[in-house]
Formats: C-alpha cells, sequence, structure tokens
C-alpha cells in the first residue's frame, strides 16, 4: 500500500486548497471526498468569494479541484469511516474496505445542515436549496433578500428563527416566521418580532410550492399556503466531528453540538489538522479557503522540519 505525505478527508473548498498548497510544493497528496458539499449542489451565483464575482458554487468546486489535479494531487470519490494511528502512520479505512495510509491527516469534513421536513421528509428541499431563493447562511447570503418578503422557516428551535429573522430584518421590512418544530418563543424575542412587525406562523410543511429551482410558497398541514420571493431557514448544524473524534481531537461544545476546539488548524493530536466549516467559527467558502491554506501551510512546514532533522 502507498503511503501519502497527507491525507485530506473532504474535497470541498477547504481540502482542495489545502491539497493545492500541498501538490505545488510536490508533496504526495490524496484527496478522499463523498460529495456531498454543499458547492457541489449550489447552482445560485456567489456573491462574497473575493476574486471571483458571480462564481456558481458548482463551477467553483469544478476549478479547484481541476487545480489541485492539474499540480498533482490525487482526487478520488470515497467515504472514509474510520482513522486511527499517529503521526506518521495513519490509517484510514472506506466504507468499501479500502485502505489508505498516510503521514499527516487534514480533516475537512464540513457541517450537516438540517433541511425543514416536508411532510415529513427533508429531500423535496434538495430542489430548492442552493438553486434561487432558498437560503440557508445570513453571513453568506442575507444580502440577497433585500427589500424582499421573505418568510424564516424554523426548522429547529422558535427562539432561533426569530433571531434570525430579527438580524434579517436590517435587508427587509417584508419578512414572517414559519414555526414548523418547536414553538417555544421566548417572551423576550415575541416581542422583538412584534415591535417590528414580523408575524409569526405555526404549522408543518406539506408541500413546497415552485419550479426551476424557485420556490414560490409552502402549503401547510391545514391547506395554508404561504407565498413569498424568498425564504430563510434557521436549522441546527452539526461538524461531522466523527473522524476527529476516532482520532482524539478535543472538541468544545458550541450551542447544542460538538466542533473541534481549534481556531488555528493545528490540533493537540500530533499530524492531525482541520480546516473549512469543521472549525469553530462561521461557514464561508473564502474562509474554508483560507483556513485550508493555512493548515496546509503547516503540514508542509512540519514535514519539511522533520526532514532537515532527520537528514544527515
Ligand atoms: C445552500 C448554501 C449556500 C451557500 N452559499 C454560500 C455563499 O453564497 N457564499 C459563501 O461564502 N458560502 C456559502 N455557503 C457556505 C459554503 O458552501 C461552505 O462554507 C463551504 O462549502 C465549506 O467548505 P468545506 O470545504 O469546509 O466543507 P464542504 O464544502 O461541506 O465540503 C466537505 C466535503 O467533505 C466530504 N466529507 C465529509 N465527511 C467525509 C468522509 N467521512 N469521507 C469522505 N468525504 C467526506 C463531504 O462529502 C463534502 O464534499 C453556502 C452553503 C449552503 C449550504
Amino acid at each position: 500500500m502507498s503511503k501519502y505525505e497527507t491525507i485530506i478527508v473532504g474535497g470541498g473548498p477547504a481540502g482542495l486548497s489545502g491539497a493545492i498548497h500541498l501538490a505545488w510544493h510536490d508533496r504526495k497528496v490524496l484527496v478522499i471526498d463523498r460529495k456531498t458539499g454543499p458547492l457541489f449542489f449550489t447552482l445560485e451565483k456567489l456573491y462574497n468569494v473575493p476574486g471571483m464575482p458571480a462564481t456558481r458554487g458548482v463551477e467553483l468546486q469544478k476549478k479547484l479541484k481541476e487545480q489541485a489535479e492539474n499540480l498533482g494531487a490525487a482526487v478520488i470519490r470515497g467515504n472514509v469511516v474510520s482513522a486511527h494511528g499517529q503521526e506518521g502512520e495513519f490509517l484510514l479505512q472506506g466504507e468499501k474496505g479500502e485502505e489508505w495510509l498516510g503521514q499527516t491527516i487534514l480533516l475537512a469534513t464540513g457541517i450537516a445542515r438540517y433541511h425543514p421536513t416536508v411532510d415529513g421528509d427533508y429531500r423535496p428541499c434538495f430542489a430548492y436549496a442552493g438553486k434561487g431563493n432558498m437560503f440557508y447562511c445570513p453571513d453568506c447570503e442575507a444580502p440577497e433578500i433585500r427589500d424582499k418578503d421573505t418568510i424564516v422557516i424554523g426548522s429547529g428551535s422558535a427562539d432561533g428563527a426569530a433571531g434570525m429573522a430579527i438580524g434579517l430584518s436590517r435587508y427587509t421590512n417584508k419578512m414572517r416566521v414559519l414555526l414548523t418544530e418547536s414553538r417555544d418563543l421566548s417572551q423576550k424575542r415575541a416581542e422583538q418580532l412584534q415591535s417590528r412587525g414580523i408575524q409569526v406562523v405555526e404549522g408543518k410543511i406539506q408541500n413546497l410550492i415552485g419550479k426551476k429551482g424557485i420556490l414560490s410558497g409552502l402549503e401547510l398541514e391545514d391547506g395554508t399556503q404561504l407565498t413569498a420571493d424568498a425564504f430563510f431557514v434557521s436549522s441546527p448544524v452539526r461538524g461531522r466531528t466523527d473522524l476527529a473524534q476516532q482520532l482524539g481531537v478535543e472538541m468544545a461544545k458550541t450551542g447544542n453540538h460538538a466542533q473541534p476546539k481549534s481556531q488555528r488548524g493545528d490540533t493537540n493530536v500530533p499530524g492531525v489538522w482541520i480546516a473549512g466549516d469543521l472549525r469553530p467559527m462561521t461557514q464561508q467558502v473564502s474562509v474554508a479557503m483560507g483556513t485550508g491554506n493555512i493548515a496546509a501551510i503547516m503540514i508542509d512546514q512540519t514535514l519539511r522540519k522533520q526532514e532537515v532533522l532527520s537528514s544527515r
């Protein structure tokens, strides 16, 4: 079995940016990706990626992969289910029994976002998420709802949805909140919503109304139809930390889920770095690319130091 200097788990913007730096420095690097990252499905334009105005997620994803491969990185499809070992000798295993050996590891596995359920099923949202007017990330997409009639879909905590709506109300004054799960709104949030004229509706979604990626309305279980120009989802996110935890990476509790503690990308486990959305801060493409790059620089420097120390 051949051994890689670095194995990167996750081929989103963080993992591929890390691969670009390492491959550029002639490191033998492997990226293993199961292709579920948001950019694989994001057809809407991204307006906040520096140097790449109004690029589509899918195009960006493709360009990063091409650049990494052209520089010599191997990028393969796979689902890593276990990671063990220590610096110099890590063993990763895939769901089909594949095995990969690496000296160092960069985890760029991203986060899992919860979609609202539609008649009990989250999959109908795939037709709209990242396609046009169904948004998830205020840091990335809030300006897209400027002056638009907007519904915040609360599919987690009621106060979380209210907080999102209040924050987004600086972009539009036509705002409603739909609470589909928890209806347990604190008095403070209820008053804040009321003072801004934000109406609260309660109900489960039965149907999504729309076509070609553009959502025009929500049909609720009781038959009510709510139409709007834009929809913002407020839902819990969970870091994909399973491999980090198997390797012993120290976790911090962020809200109601665990995330690796490291802000910089180096971890308490020698030979293991993290990057992108997996890190305990906001989720953005440019942050993912930057943190992938920083982690890769640290990895390359670590490998170089080891080479200097072991050379005669
Ligand atoms: C709908 C939507 C719209 C967005 N719009 C914007 C925007 O306009 N601007 C912006 O800056 N950001 C936007 N974002 C956020 C942006 O997409 C993320 O911040 C970015 O993709 C994070 O990059 P990443 O590489 O850390 O993780 P990801 O892109 O999530 O990539 C992680 C990859 O790791 C893979 N993976 C995970 N676990 C394993 C495993 N065990 N084995 C193998 N592979 C694994 C996944 O399949 C995935 O492909 C948006 C997000 C969403 C959901």
